[in-house]
């Protein structure tokens, strides 16, 4: 079973090749900034819980967050997942860990997005005015850029001394990352 980590800032494209590699690998989308945002639009409790963090640019506290990729781990016939947007902090990486453990299963590679700062800026701008995300504003967008250097950066170093981290320049064209990105998996990924 692939179980792929598409990690990067905000804006890095973790999307976009989140949709290409499901379609090429026959793998689950497991995004947790979308569950998220159903939750919120369907006006749930959780949803509420997590409306107040994103509005700000702030991460959503990591037992929420896990508890819903919990739910997800609870599925019967699981297929091999994309990551994408989790996990965010160390706290969240070591959770997925032992939840992988238990079903003998854990992440085969983690790719991650290079983008330069300015470059995401304008991403996520040009995205406000396509998709109106509310977190798409210029000083959330400065905080979430922020929180990012601050704590989820450190999850790279976390799957570095596991050995699975291959970085790919994210300032290519959409087709030309989606490449480089294959190229790692096929060649690095830690399961067979
Ligand atoms: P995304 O769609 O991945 O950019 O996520 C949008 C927002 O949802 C983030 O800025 C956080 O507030 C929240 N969020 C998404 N994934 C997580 C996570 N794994 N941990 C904490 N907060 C998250």
């Amino acid at each position: 079973m692939l179980n792929i980590l598409l990690f990067g800032p905000p804006g890095s494209g973790k999307g976009t090749q989140s949709k290409l590699l499901i379609q090429h690998y026959g793998l689950k989308h497991l995004s947790t900034g979308d569950i998220l945002r159903k939750e919120i639009a369907e006006q749930t409790p959780l949803g509420r819980i997590a409306q107040h963090y994103i509005d700000k640019g702030e991460l959503v506290p990591d037992e929420v967050v896990i508890s819903i990729i919990e739910e997800m781990f609870a599925e019967k016939n699981l297929k091999g997942f994309v990551f994408d947007g989790f996990p965010r902090t160390v706290a969240q990486a070591k959770a997925l860990d032992s939840m992988l453990i238990g079903i003998k299963k854990t992440i085969c590679i983690m790719i991650v997005l290079q983008v330069s700062e300015d470059e995401l800026i304008k991403r996520l701008l040009n995205r406000a005015k396509i998709e109106g995300r509310k977190d798409d504003e210029l000083s959330i967008i400065e905080n979430r850029i922020k929180v990012y250097q601050n704590q989820t950066a450190p999850v790279l170093d976390y799957y570095k001394a596991q050995g699975k981290v291959f970085i790919v320049n994210g300032m290519q064209p959409e087709e030309a990352v989606f490449k480089e990105i294959c190229y790692n998996i096929d060649n690095f990924s830690q399961c067979k």
